[in-house]
């Protein structure tokens, strides 16, 4: 197997390759060249296996060059082993609704799932074995901490994380501050998440200094990601063992739905991805009306969802214009020329056999944790909330789970003004409440970014 780019089919990478440079050369995707398609009988034996033994099996398909299964195995129970939950998921049932909590990881996020098996992954297949690897990363508040607690005093490997300065919550900085480690630089800039992915992506196009720092990536546009994330799609479809089952997704780069997107495509039966979005609503917009036009993004109380650029919806095109690179190119030059690109009602009307996409605003968040709170006493974390409202909104599903995409005590501010009840740190939290926080504030700009890498790199 090797992969393309979304933009170029002729390119040819292997697994190792596209995990170390994340972004194609070119501003494209990564995909594989082929997808695993499980048939009945293969379902069948599948969903016997435990989570650890189910994701071995999942995430083989995509690196078979590089590691052989025992070795994958070996990593993931390593990668495991420190989450709080055994089966390193869990579903629990609220109302009429299946909840897929996803936080039993060491930073309370979904994040964690693919994380930790992607810094054992780095050593692993020996990234930086003669050269320092450089890793910069945008965060919208989950992705830099769940990096920093997979990367930190790893050997040869310096980790750049990017947030926007005061536009994360209080309880997402300090994780990301507090960790440390000799190799950890956290970067807060003047700025929106959408700032912070351009620079990074900025960055990776600028192939002299791309290749200067030796730069890598592990944003959600990083495949790798997504391959460890289509594991719990099928878990939960085997542990529920329901048919037309839906899955309602927090969403925001549109990583995580993707992940369900690939599920589907390997074969298995879902019925229909809910895009839950905030009031940052580009993907609604573009399920619904065909036309994707960022927006400025409007802060908000579930701020690991506030992108209106949302990079993977790309891979989704890719499939949808009939693996079409020529067109796909087409439209991202539209939307770095004019600023946005409008889709046919034909395309349109193909995402929409699959996806759903509701926006949920502030308000019904609130409401939402509100009702759950005093009907089930149940606190839902606010992304999560709007996978739920986002869920009731859509008619006709017959069975629906939830992606659970953060534990609720990263949002305590929120959570105590809602529900006026106080929330106790989990046991399993990577956090230091006596630390000093370490960040550096700088300002919304390439250039800037540049010279302070270079800077920690004398
Ligand atoms: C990252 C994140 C999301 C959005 O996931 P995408 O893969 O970017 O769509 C939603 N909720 C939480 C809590 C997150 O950390």
């Amino acid at each position: 197997m090797n992969y393309f780019s979304t933009r170029d089919k002729t390119l040819k990478f292997s697994f190792k390759d596209i995990f170390l440079r994340g972004l194609a050369p070119g501003g494209g995707l990564f995909l594989p060249n082929e997808i695993k398609k499980y048939s009945k009988e293969n379902l069948r034996e599948l969903s016997q296996l435990n989570y650890k033994d189910l994701a071995t099996e999942i995430i083989h398909n995509f690196c078979k060059q590089e590691l052989d299964k025992k070795e994958l195995s070996s990593l993931i129970n390593k990668s495991y082993n420190g989450f709080l939950e055994n089966e390193v998921v869990k579903l629990k049932k609220i109302g009429n609704i299946h909840l897929l909590e996803l936080y039993y990881g060491p930073t309370l996020a979904f994040k964690d799932i693919a994380m930790q098996l992607i810094g054992n992954m780095y050593d692993y297949l020996q990234i930086a074995k003669d050269k320092i690897v450089n890793i910069v990363v945008a965060t919208s508040g989950d992705t830099g901490s769940a990096a920093i607690a997979s990367l930190s005093n790893r050997k040869n490997i310096n980790l750049f994380v990017l947030h926007p300065h005061n536009k994360i919550s209080k309880v997402q900085r300090k994780i990301m501050t507090t960790i440390g480690g000799s190799n950890i630089y956290n970067i807060a800039v003047e700025g929106s998440f959408d700032d912070c992915q351009k620079i990074v992506k900025d960055l990776f196009n600028d192939e002299s200094f791309r290749s200067k720092i030796n730069m890598s990536g592990v944003n959600s546009i990083n495949w790798s990601r997504i391959v460890c994330q289509i594991v719990y799609y099928f878990y939960s479809y085997f542990k529920l063992q329901k048919d037309n089952l839906s899955f309602s997704v927090p969403t925001g780069n549109f990583g995580d739905i993707f992940a369900g997107y690939v599920a589907k495509k390997m074969g298995l039966p879902i019925d229909k991805l809910i895009v839950a979005t905030n009031e940052n609503d580009i993907l609604q917009r573009v399920i619904n009306s065909g036309v994707y036009k960022p927006d400025t993004v409007k802060t908000s109380i579930t701020p690991s969802m506030d992108i209106q650029v949302a990079s993977n919806f790309e891979r989704l095109l890719f499939y949808i214009l009939d693996e079409n690179d020529q067109k796909v190119s087409k439209l991202m030059n539209d939307l770095s020329l004019k600023g946005s690109f409008n889709l046919d009602k034909e395309v349109v009307k193909k995402i929409k056999k699959d996806f759903e996409a509701v926006r949920i605003n502030d308000e019904d968040t609130q409401k939402i944790i509100k009702n759950i709170d005093d009907k089930h006493q149940f606190i839902l974390d606010p992304h999560t909330a709007t996978g739920f409202g986002a869920a009731n909104k859509v008619k006709g599903l017959k069975n629906v789970v939830v992606l659970g995409t953060a534990h609720p005590y990263k949002f305590n501010d929120t959570i105590e003004k809602v529900t006026g009840k106080s929330l106790k740190a989990p046991k399993h939290l990577k956090m230091y409440i006596d630390k000093k926080e370490k960040f550096d504030i700088i300002g919304n700009s390439n250039l800037e970014v540049k010279n302070y890498i270079l800077s920690k790199l004398l």
